[in-house]
């Protein structure tokens, strides 16, 4: 199978190209994960949802996707901090990595099929290193291993300079044993008491590169369709990933390398060593986890996020007028939202007889959508359309007065129809699955009951034209988050944010 419309921006050609997978209808797909020695802060959350995402959306055309994303969980980050916390490695990484994988679960993140830990590999890391000496790329020098850049005819390809740039522009390791400036670890010799497997070289450890090399191969095969990952792996991690990987099996690693930007706090990268991360367990006790998740998305994957509270505050209100809808859609159909059964493939999608100006304008937006997903994966136009859609649904609602005992059957079948698209569309983003956390409380029976009960003794003290009883039972909801609107008929109520 083909996707003919797909495009994907490549950082090897700098350029947008065709989506073509090296097994026709499967998509390997390999994104570096973390280090596991401090929690996830925000930043960590944006490859895992954009992939995702991606894979959401190849899944959707059609390909049957393979997702990894691989922990580091031996480095010398580790080894720093599990004594400062009085544990050892192998704890602190295990303590770590379960909250990265529940913090995946709360975002929405389900499409991960294997999550390979570097410390599970060592007979393959140390397989493809013993390979890459006898081939001359790597050489041993008293316990460590070096893969020498300058036996690599095209390194630094991947970042687009030659190698001599490379080592300028950044930050080199030095070591006397190294041959030249540029070369990097394949294997680190332990220190006395530092976690160590055996090798030919002596007691020791995998260098960071070559865990993926080695992982990636194991569970994808020689050559991955699409290899992802935070803008600032580019150079060094995948420019060495690239370089052993093809060295050693002489085949094209990656067809296509995606680099997503990375999250910015004002001037800065979100970084733990910068000390200005937002741990995403703290956060997720004020956001529900779809604001996140929406938030993360909003942005076309390959710019920077700028992360504030603000920003995270006018998503959150953006997704309220979403969640109105749905509620409003309930009024009107009887049916949830949440319980829709919509496409999970794409297929040609007509307006049907009549053909109503309002749903040609629904197929007309469902079109736009997968335009801006076939344009590399472009999430932030995609939810612009989500918002358009979600405008003319309401237009349509409030035109045809679909609220009123006298509403047309036909009209609500038009606007189920239009809510079934906004269903099949929101999937592929990974949204609106279930009620937000907040709104599931709410449906708690005992909380619904006795709002409902104070409703009918305000309602009685309205009808009496006791008006200050009924502004204070209102000013008193609102300080516990409830609100109110008043309509003709009844009042309607709500946790959180205003009517
Ligand atoms: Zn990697």
């Amino acid at each position: 199978m083909e996707a003919p419309d797909l495009r994907v921006y490549n950082t090897l050609t700098k350029e947008k190209e065709p989506f073509r997978t090296v097994d026709p209808g499967k998509v390997r797909m390999y994104v570096c994960g973390p280090t596991v020695y401090k929690p996830s802060h925000l930043g960590h959350m944006v490859g895992p949802v954009i992939f995702d995402t991606v894979k959401r959306y190849l899944t959707y055309l059609g390909y049957q996707v393979t997702f990894v994303i691989n922990i580091t969980d031996i480095d010398d980050k580790l080894i720093a901090e599990a004594p400062r916390q009085k544990i050892t490695v192998t704890e602190l990484a295990e303590r770590v990595t379960k909250d990265y994988v529940e913090n995946l679960r709360m975002l929405n993140v389900t499409g991960v099929d294997h999550m390979p830990r570097a410390t599970h590999h060592i007979p393959e890391i140390r397989t493809m290193i013993e390979g890459l000496i006898a081939k001359g790329f790597a050489y041993a020098a008293s316990g460590d291993v070096y893969f020498d850049v300058t036996k690599d005819d095209d390194y630094g390809k991947l970042c687009h300079r030659d190698p001599a740039q490379l080592e300028a522009g950044s930050r080199i390791e030095v070591s006397d044993k190294k041959r030249n400036p540029g070369d990097f670890a394949l294997w680190k010799a332990a220190k006395p008491g530092e976690p160590a497997w055996d090798s030919p070289w002596g007691q020791g450890r995998p260098g960071w590169h070559i865990e993926c090399s080695a992982m990636s191969v194991k569970l994808l095969g020689q050559t991955l369709d699409i290899h992802g990952g935070g803008l600032d792996l580019q150079f060094p991690h995948h420019e060495n990933e690239l370089a052993q990987s093809e060295s050693y099996h002489g085949t094209t690693f990656v067809r296509y390398w995606m680099h997503n930007g990375l999250m910015k706090t004002g001037a800065e990268k979100m970084s733990k060593s910068k000390g200005n991360e937002i741990v995403v367990s703290e956060l997720l006790k004020r956001y529900d986890p779809e604001t996140l998740r929406f938030f993360l998305l909003a942005t076309h994957y390959r710019r920077p996020i700028d992360y504030s509270e603000d920003r995270l505050d006018e998503v959150r209100r953006g997704l309220e007028g979403f969640y109105r809808f749905f509620e409003r859609f309930e009024r009107i159909t009887k049916a949830r939202f949440y319980d829709l059964q919509a496409p999970s493939a794409r297929s040609s999608f007509e307006p049907g007889q009549p053909a109503t100006e309002f749903l040609v304008e629904i197929v007309r937006l469902w079109e736009q959508f997968l335009e801006h997903m076939d344009d590399d994966f472009n999430t932030g136009g995609a939810i612009g359309v989500l918002y358009e859609l979600l405008t003319a649904l309401n237009r349509f609602a409030d035109s045809r007065q679909l609220e009123s005992a006298a509403a047309d059957p036909a009209d609500i079948r038009a606007l189920q129809r239009g809510a079934l698209v906004l269903k099949e569309l929101s999937q592929i983003l990974g949204i609106f699955h279930q009620p937000p956390a907040t709104r599931e409380t709410v449906s708690n029976e005992l909380v619904s009951g006795l709002v409902q009960l104070i409703l009918e003794v305000r309602n009685d003290a309205r009808k009496n034209r006791n008006f200050a009883l009924a502004d204070l039972i209102r000013k008193r909801l609102g300080e516990l988050g409830v609100s109110l609107e008043d309509r003709k008929e009844d009042t309607i109520w709500r946790l959180g944010g205003t009517c």
